[in-house]
């Protein structure tokens, strides 16, 4: 007997933000979906990501704020010194309707969203079996080694700048930096800070930030190019005092003792060549990754969910425009960041011609 066979609308491989809002978003317009999870050697470290109040109007409308609101805390702004001495208080979050941005906890957040949907599938290996215009076979082991194939209209990229299914279907990605992220976890030393956030730079490419984890914990993260000389500085925590020596605030915030795991992450902007192609989709850090310094990220993967809810509830209701209508605004939404950036990092960024 072969492998069991399931049959689905979609299929979306990669348990983070963005699957799973996708998955809870489909599920509640009665859309069949089935969600892929790699529960094994996954490391969803908690980094108590900044979502800014506009986000929050997206997660009121797809009626999601009280429980992001339930695993978070108030933040309202953050502070930050780039240039000259001063240590510059950004509040604006004080402005906007809601008042206060959110601190989340990005693993409550999965566990909360999990416990809303069905249909989350633990597994160990997940392969592209073939593939047509209209539909994909895909082959999955789960995480008691049994196979299965599972039929699907839609494919959902999720898996963040792995680009997995997209590296599949032999989709490439353009990068526009090479940003690295170096952060760990260390014991709450150094001054409060009045948000709970701060970036301080601390060379010509480098910056760093301090983040209130809890009461107790800061994560301390370094950024810079992977052409920096002193790279393998970043790796060595012991390396980090001297690396921040000139710093006004950072440097408080190492403690004295102890040598804590850094853990390296890619942070650069980039995007795929084909954001959907055919009968598949990207989203969240899939579709479009942001540099960490625009505090992007976790409002991109809400605002990528929502919006390809909307295009594939129209695709199932056979307008097949609407995943093209998805990439191009995604695409617009991309160019105008990289013109951002550029004048932020005054680099000449040379902008998407698509
Ligand atoms: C140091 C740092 C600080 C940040 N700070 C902020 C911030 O303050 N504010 C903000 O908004 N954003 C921030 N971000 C970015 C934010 O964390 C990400 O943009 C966001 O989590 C992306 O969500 P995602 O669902 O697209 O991808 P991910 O969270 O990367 O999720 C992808 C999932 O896919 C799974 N997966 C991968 N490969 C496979 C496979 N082959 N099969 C099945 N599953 C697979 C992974 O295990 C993972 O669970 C920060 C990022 C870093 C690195």
């Amino acid at each position: 007997m072969g492998p069991e066979t399931l049959h689905t609308d979609t299929l979306i491989v990669g348990n983070g933000v963005s699957g799973l809002i996708l998955h809870y978003v489909l599920q509640r317009k009665g859309i069949n979906s089935i969600l892929l999870s790699k529960s094994k050697n996954q490391q969803n470290l908690p980094l108590a990501e900044t979502l800014p109040p506009s986000t929050l109007e997206l997660l009121e409308e797809i009626k999601l704020l009280r429980l992001f609101e339930s695993k978070a805390k108030k933040t309202y702004g953050y502070q930050s010194k780039w240039v000259g001495t001063n240590i510059i208080d950004e509040s604006f979050f004080l402005k906007s309707k809601f008042g206060y941005g959110l601190k989340i906890d990005k693993k409550k957040v999965s566990q909360s969203l999990k416990e809303q949907c069905n249909q989350i599938i633990e597994i160990n290996e997940v392969n592209i079996d073939s593939r047509t215009k209209w539909s994909s076979n895909i082959f999955v082991k789960n995480n008691e080694n049994k196979s299965l194939n599972i039929h699907t209209s839609l494919l959902i990229d999720a898996t963040g700048r792995k680009r997995y299914i997209l590296k599949q279907a032999k989709i490439k990605e353009i990068s526009y930096d090479d940003t690295l992220a170096f952060l760990c976890y260390v014991p709450k030393t150094g001054p409060n800070l009045k948000y709970g956030f701060l970036t301080e730079v601390f060379s010509k490419n480098s910056w760093g930030t301090v983040s209130d984890l809890n009461e107790t914990t800061r994560i301390i993260s370094l950024y810079t190019s992977k052409e920096n000389k002193q790279i393998s500085l970043f790796k060595q925590y012991n390396q980090w005092k001297n690396l921040l020596h000139k710093t006004d605030v950072l440097k408080h915030c190492i403690p004295k003792q102890g040598n804590f795991k850094v853990y390296g992450r890619q942070a650069n902007s980039s995007i795929p060549e084909k954001i959907t192609h055919n009968n598949i989709l990207s989203i969240g850090d899939a579709a479009l990754a942001f540099d960490p310094i625009a505090s992007h990220g976790v409002s991109n993967a809400i605002y990528t969910a929502k919006e390809a809810a909307y295009s594939i509830e129209n695709y199932l209701a056979n307008d097949h425009r609407s995943l093209v209508n998805y990439e191009q605004k995604l695409y617009s939404i991309f160019n105008e960041y990289i013109s951002q950036k550029e004048k932020l990092y005054e680099m000449n960024f040379h902008k998407l011609t698509k």
